[in-house]
């Protein structure tokens, strides 16, 4: 950042100067700037400038003038900006006159970090749909308060010539804004217009152009209108637009995207519109309209004229809010109520980001692209959030949000968390920081490990982490594990093994600051025990740096291994085996939709402990429920993670939640020792038989599903009711990939509650894997401290 000498005449008597430390969210969102004018308009001199973390300021001037200064500070800051702290103290006098941004290297070494990405203000809005206004229709305009950030930026410090907008030369009127500290482009680092900056064009799906500029976008809208799919260049990748009350045309996108089921995200012009399609809660509203706007899941209304191609199976939609003037433009036509807008990728591979990447990887998918000539630098897909019992809750952690930094409760030397395998996520720790990635996807292939090792070499460079330890996945077979293990040994570097559901647990516990003792109960899909096994139904008693498993869903076989994951079919047959149930009955093979000869050779593959690993997971005993509940939907093979679970719950959706005692279906606790700590199981064998019984009787499928996760929630409660007799610990926390589930998440707080526990819930990483990396850092950081002392 360059110095300014913007010095003003100011007032006569000074009698005060204070020095002010702001902490927090405040540099390269505005604040400079904005203090500057508030300094002007309370006639005090001194200066302002970046420091290591935050903020320095100093003000001189009459006591009174300053207190008002003190006042408006954290009342008036920019939309953007978050103070933590402010620290005053008193200095001497020094007679200076005027007020400066002063240049950041006076102040010493900064910590120049990225800001997010934030959606268009209220004010560039205004600019782009006024005819007066030279900016009118301009798709890249952005202030201080706004615009893309993370997306744009090769390396630090955040300014302009390291960022995609170095090419483009700010013409006079562009360049007056952003030297002048009174204007709202006061070094706002994308500043643009459509003489200097970036411009749109359409092209078809072979690349000949057939419209630039404003044409590019009326003519994009018209084929969208027809029906069209169009691949469209946004902030954080490419997304794939068409029109979501055209079932053809959604269809058609399916197909070509051979996705079949999963739920696809709808952008709609304002809230006013997002009200008309889904029924919304306060929460909600905030959240759609943050400055990150993520996509927010929330119930559709019957006959919002959405087709329901756009998320068969399940009752919610994913809806959100344009956050690019271009995206404004698209859907300030009437002719389009709402826009399909999915993430431009084939399955799980990273989202496009690049001109000829896009035509090159969505040639077969698009049939128009509408492209601008601003460079994305870094993936990020949309975040998508959900309201689960009333606290905010992150499903992706991404585009708005990365890379601000999540607090840890204790410090940690510089260090890498690979995180786990799917819904790749890694964290960066240092000091009292965590930055966690963009959501990476599943690393399955070399594109998402690609991306994961660019990521990683940016985010270690914009926050100047060199990591000494490396934190991984206690699964010896998952790439990140390995990938952990050859980068440290390139490096010589120390490795820590963490096992998933104590790192679940220790994210939420360290998201509230909970350093001590806590009863887990981790409830997810997939996670390595230390017995081997594949756990997933916990109770851990869970310290930072150490758990003891407490209490367990019993183990059941998963026929076919990793195919048990993606077949939920074969998991009813694991379930209902190790209940008793005739697994060759032809009334139940006809209702899972699998033929004889599968009973028969799964039947002998877990009679035989063949490819039949045992799980306790919570996440499998969802999927064999959904299987036997909703018979031959979903298909066999799941289209997306946790496809059957997600529509289990769908179909309760307008259950009571309160159907008092001996509703939910039971489930006992055998066996456990805390003494030698032999953990408790939870056994699923009565659940299993009366729910069979329901299914006779003909209950619906919608009380079936009710009573399912009442029993659930229940033993977990009880579970946990024994742990704090047996430890005196009150606070519970949630983890672990099935709290994404809203009734099962209000059910255990219910009961939770009820018994006197203190529920603690995740709202600043996700409780799936998306939250893992910040977990291992903590647990790695508290294991490091103990071993030290
Ligand atoms: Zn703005
Ligand atoms: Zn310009
Ligand atoms: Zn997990």
């Amino acid at each position: 950042m360059r110095g300014a000498d913007l010095t003003h005449p100011i007032q006569q008597k000074p009698d005060r100067r204070a020095v002010l430390l702001v902490r927090g969210v405040v540099q390269g969102v505005g604040f400079r700037p904005f203090v500057y004018r508030l300094a002007q308009e309370e006639g005090l001199a001194g200066f302002i400038g970046n420091d290591t973390d935050g903020v320095t300021i100093e003000v001189e001037g009459e006591a009174e003038r300053i207190d008002a200064f003190l006042g408006r500070l954290p009342k008036e800051a920019p939309p953007l900006s978050r103070i933590d702290s402010i620290a005053v103290e008193e200095s001497a006098l020094s007679g200076e006159k005027g007020f400066r941004i002063v240049a950041s290297e006076v102040l010493g070494r900064v910590n120049t970090g990225i800001p997010a990405d934030a959606a268009t203000c209220a004010d560039c809005l205004r600019e782009l749909m006024d005819p007066r206004d030279r900016r009118y229709r301009y798709p890249f305009l952005n202030c201080t308060n706004c615009g893309p950030r993370f997306t744009i930026t090769r390396r630090i410090p955040y300014d302009r010539p390291q960022t995609s907008m170095a090419r483009f030369r700010m013409c006079a009127a562009c360049q007056a804004e952003y030297d002048d500290p009174a204007n709202r482009r006061f070094h706002a680092q994308p500043n643009a217009c459509s003489q200097c900056g970036p411009k749109v064009w359409l092209a078809d799906a072979d690349g000949t152009g057939t419209a630039v500029a404003d044409d590019a976008v009326k003519a994009c809208i018209d084929r969208l209108v027809s029906g069209e799919i169009v691949a469209v260049k946004g902030i954080g990748g490419f997304h794939l637009g068409v029109d979501a009350a055209n079932e053809p045309a959604v269809m058609r996108l399916r197909e070509r995207k051979r996705r079949y089921g999963k739920p696809l995200a709808i952008m709609v012009r304002d809230l006013d519109a997002a009200r008309a399609l889904c029924v919304l809660t306060g929460a909600d509203e905030a959240m759609l309209t943050m400055p990150a706007r993520p996509i927010v899941l929330a119930p559709r209304k019957p006959n919002c004229g959405i087709v329901n191609a756009v998320a068969p199976g399940i009752p919610w939609l994913g809806v959100f809010l344009p956050y690019a003037p271009l995206q404004h433009l698209l859907l300030a036509d009437k002719r389009i109520r709402a826009l399909v807008m999915t993430s431009a990728n084939l399955s799980e591979e990273p989202i496009a980001i690049d001109n000829d990447e896009a035509r090159a990887r969505l040639g077969g998918i698009a049939d128009a692209f509408l492209m601008h000539d601003r460079e994305i630098l870094q993936r990020c897909d949309d975040s998508v959030m959900a309201v689960v019992d009333g606290a905010p809750q992150f499903l992706r952690r991404a585009r708005g949000f990365v890379p601000l930094a999540v607090q840890l409760p204790l410090d940690a030397p510089p260090l890498l968390a690979v995180g786990g395998h799917l819904k790749s996520v890694f964290a960066l720790a240092s000091a009292r920081f965590a930055y966690q990635s963009q959501h990476l996807g599943d690393l399955e292939n070399v594109t998402g490990l690609d991306f994961f090792r660019e990521s990683l070499d940016h985010l270690m460079q914009t926050f100047e982490i060199e990591p000494e330890t490396v934190a991984h996945d206690l699964h010896p077979g998952y790439l990140s594990t390995q990938w952990a293990k050859e980068w440290a040994q390139q490096r010589g570097l120390p490795l820590i093994a963490v096992q998933h559901h104590h790192a679940h647990v220790a994210a939420c516990m360290a998201e509230h600051g909970v350093t001590d003792a806590a009863i887990g109960i981790s409830l997810d899909g997939t996670g390595y025990g230390t017995d081997g096994h594949i756990w997933g139904g916990e109770v851990l008693v869970s310290r930072m740096d150490g758990f003891e498993r407490f209490a367990h869903l019993n183990y059941v076989p998963m026929p076919g291994g990793e195919a048990a994951i993606r077949e939920p079919w074969r998991m009813a047959m694991g379930y209902l085996h190790a209940a008793g149930f005739d697994a060759e009955s032809p009334e139940l093979l006809d209702r899972l939709g699998a033929g004889a000869t599968e009973g028969r050779v799964l039947r002998r593959m877990m009679m035989r402990g063949l490819n039949s690993p045992l799980t306790s997971s919570c996440g499998r005993l969802f999927d064999a429920v959904a299987a036997v509940v909703l018979g031959r939907r979903p298909p066999r093979r799941m289209d997306y993670e946790a496809q059957a679970a997600i529509e289990l719950e769908g179909l309760a959706i307008d259950e009571p939640y309160d159907s008092g005692t001996n509703f939910g279906y039971a489930m006992e606790a055998t066996g456990g020792n805390w003494e030698s700590r032999e953990p408790i199981r939870i056994v699923t064998g009565l659940l299993w038989h009366e729910l069979m019984d329901d299914l006779r009787r003909g209950a619906s499928k919608a009380r079936i599903a009710a009573r399912f996760h009442a029993g659930v929630a229940g033993a977990f409660v009880r579970a946990a009711m024994m742990a704090r007799e047996a430890t005196g610990l009150r606070k519970v926390a949630l983890s672990g990939g099935c709290m994404h589930n809203r009734r099962l998440v209000r059910l255990l707080r219910m009961g939770l509650e009820a018994e006197g526990l203190d529920v603690l819930q995740h709202t600043k990483v996700s409780p799936g894997d998306g939250g893992l990396s910040y977990g291992q850092a903590v647990v790695a950081a508290a294991m490091m401290e103990s071993s030290r002392s």
